[in-house]
C-alpha cells in the first residue's frame, strides 16, 4: 500500500536524512513542486535524494536542485549545468567512474563519495530562503549523522558552507567562508569552493583550475 502523503506543513520522518516524497515543511517549495508538477508530469518535481553510499568518505554539498535539471532528473546536479564540470572533476579525481551522461541511469557510479544538497527541493529563481535552508537542515545533520567513515565535505558556495558549519554546530564567525579554505570540525576536514554555476563559470568567479585545486587537496587529504 502506498505510504501516505505527509500533510502540509507536517514534518517528514524525524531522523530521517531524506525528506518524504511529499515534504510539507516549505509551503513555498510544495507549492513550486505542485505546480511544476502540473506542467511537467513525467519530471520527478519531489525533493531530490542524495547520490552515493553512506559509506563514503567524501561529502559534497550543493545548494539545490535546478528546475531542469536534478528537479527533473531527479539525482543531484544531473542535467544542471553545475553537474558538468563537477561530474567531470570527480571522474578525473578518482571519485567516480564510467560516463556521466545527464541521465540517472547513466551508469555513473561515485566512488568514496556523496553527493546532497542543503535544499532538497527546487527552489523559484534558484534561491531559497533562509526559512527554507533552516527547514531542511535536519536533513543535511542527519546525512552527515549517517557517514560513519565521513572524513571529507566539499561545500560549493556560501549557502552550503553556512548551511553545514549550522549543521554541524559550529559558529559562523570561527569559520569565515572563501574558495580554497579549509576547517577542520572534529574528525572532519571542510573545503570551501566558490559554486560550479553557470554564473561563476562564466564570469570567471570560478575557473575549471581553481575547482579542480579543491578536489585535488581533498584527494592529496584522503591519500595521506
Ligand atoms: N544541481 C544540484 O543538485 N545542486 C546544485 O547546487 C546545483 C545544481
Amino acid at each position: 500500500m502506498a505510504a501516505s502523503p505527509t500533510p502540509r506543513g507536517a514534518p517528514s520522518r524525524a531522523g530521517a536524512h531524506e525528506p518524504d516524497g511529499a515534504c510539507g515543511l516549505c509551503p513555498r517549495l510544495k507549492d513550486f513542486r505542485d505546480a511544476n508538477r502540473a506542467e511537467w508530469s513525467d519530471w520527478h518535481n519531489a525533493p531530490v535524494p542524495s547520490f552515493g553510499t553512506e559509506d563514503a568518505r567524501l561529502l559534497v554539498v550543493g545548494l539545490a536542485p535546478g528546475l531542469r535539471g536534478a528537479n527533473r532528473t531527479g539525482r543531484p546536479f544531473t542535467g544542471d549545468y553545475a553537474g558538468e564540470l563537477l561530474y567531470q572533476t570527480l571522474l578525473d579525481f578518482g571519485f567516480a567512474r564510467g560516463v556521466y551522461d545527464r541521465r540517472p541511469d547513466d551508469g555513473l557510479d561515485l566512488i568514496d563519495c556523496r553527493i546532497t544538497n542543503a535544499v532538497r527541493c527546487v527552489p523559484p529563481q534558484n534561491k531559497p530562503l533562509p526559512a527554507e535552508i533552516n527547514a531542511c537542515r535536519p536533513f543535511l545533520s542527519a546525512s552527515i549523522e549517517a557517514m560513519p567513515r565521513l572524513r571529507a565535505v566539499v561545500m560549493l558556495g556560501r549557502v552550503s558552507h553556512e548551511s553545514t558549519l549550522r549543521a554541524l554546530g559550529q559558529r559562523l564567525a570561527a569559520h569565515p567562508f572563501g574558495h580554497g579554505r579549509t576547517h577542520e570540525v572534529g574528525r572532519l576536514r571542510l573545503f570551501d569552493s566558490y559554486h560550479c554555476s553557470r554564473y561563476n563559470t562564466n564570469t570567471g568567479v570560478l575557473t575549471e583550475a581553481m575547482f579542480r585545486d579543491v578536489f585535488k587537496q581533498v584527494r592529496d587529504y584522503l591519500d595521506a
